[in-house]
């Protein structure tokens, strides 16, 4: 049986993928949007500067967002995405943090930027030296040896399988989990040692980490902490695609006035794209980047 292909699919349902969402829904394309509202910078945010509206609960406007974009006909799946790869023929598949493969003819990315450090001491020392925010980039440099990932989100999840691929062993430090079931039944069921309702109170080492503290007194002996907070990362999985980033910072995705990225098929909008860091941004970028994908995809058909 042939694999349906999406039109248009959007990673990240703050407000640039859910106007990108309403627009590319609206010009009818087929539009799955894929995160989690919860976890935008704006959920927490109560907004007094964005046109129009007056003061604003942040939490607010991403329900009205997402039932309007639901009202044009766009599709939510709420899972982080892992993993990204380009498919022949010009498609790029994805992989969710459940397992489930998506394909589509156009891709928007509007994750946002992540704000996420553990906020121990001696993170920012060590960093390089043992402390890690990225297990695609540094998981072969801990071959046979033991690591331990902090988090409780997709990344650190995902991040700790891919690492029992390489290291001798794998300790997963989270105050609780929130990711899907399968993903959660997947890690327990693996060789991965958990620490749950734990949180890393100390890195241990001088020059180079040799293990942590936990805020209940255990001790781990590690060579690498791989602080993996939040959804899997905006740039890693943008990277693989092969999209450029802003010369300048390396820090954010370059776009065109289209929105477009260096990567035919693919448009980023939002906070992902760099400052400033604002509501009205995000959206007047995510109706751009959500026309252009639709009108792209649409001529694939
Ligand atoms: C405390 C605070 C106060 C603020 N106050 C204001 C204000 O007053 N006015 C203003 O204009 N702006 C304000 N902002 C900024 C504003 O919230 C952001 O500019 C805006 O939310 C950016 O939108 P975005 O869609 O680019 O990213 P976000 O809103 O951060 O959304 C990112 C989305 O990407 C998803 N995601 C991330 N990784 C993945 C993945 N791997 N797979 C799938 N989905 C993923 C997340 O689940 C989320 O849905 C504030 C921000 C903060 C933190």
């Amino acid at each position: 049986m042939n694999e349906t292909i999406i039109d248009v699919v959007i990673l990240g349902s703050g407000p640039a993928g859910l106007q990108a969402a309403i627009h590319a829904a609206r010009a009818k394309a087929d539009v799955l949007v894929l995160g989690r509202e919860q976890k935008s910078s704006l959920a927490k945010a109560h907004v007094e500067n964005y046109c129009c509206l007056g003061r604003m609960d942040g939490e607010v406007l991403l329900q009205e967002g997402r039932r309007q974009a639901e009202a044009s006909g766009a599709r939510f799946l709420t899972e982080d995405v892992v993993e990204t790869r380009k498919e022949p023929g010009g498609l790029f598949r994805l992989k969710t943090e459940s397992g489930t493969h998506v394909l589509t003819r156009s891709l928007i990315l509007a994750m946002g930027i992540a704000r996420n450090k553990l906020g121990v001491a001696r993170e920012k020392e060590l960093l390089g030296r043992g402390v890690s925010y990225c297990v695609d980039c540094d998981a072969g440099f801990y071959r046979g040896e033991k690591v331990v990932v902090a988090g409780g989100e997709s990344a650190a999840l995902s991040g700790a399988l891919t690492l029992l691929l390489y290291a001798s062993e794998v300790h997963l430090v989270a105050d609780r989990f929130q990711v899907t079931d399968t993903l959660a039944s997947q890690v327990r069921s693996s060789g991965v040692v958990l620490h749950e309702g734990r949180k890393v109170k100390e890195i241990l080492g001088a020059d180079q980490v040799t293990g942590l503290m936990l805020d209940d007194g255990t001790k781990i002996d590690a060579a690498g902490l791989f602080i993996e907070l939040g959804a899997k990362g905006a740039l890693e999985l943008a990277s693989v695609l092969g999209v450029a980033l802003d010369p300048e910072t390396m820090k954010f995705i370059q776009t065109d006035k289209k929105q477009a990225t260096s990567v035919p098929g693919v448009w980023a909008a939002g906070d992902i794209t760099g400052p400033p860091w604002q509501v009205a941004k995000a959206v007047g970028e995510g109706c751009v980047a959500g026309l252009e994908a639709a009108s792209f995809a649409k001529k694939l058909r």
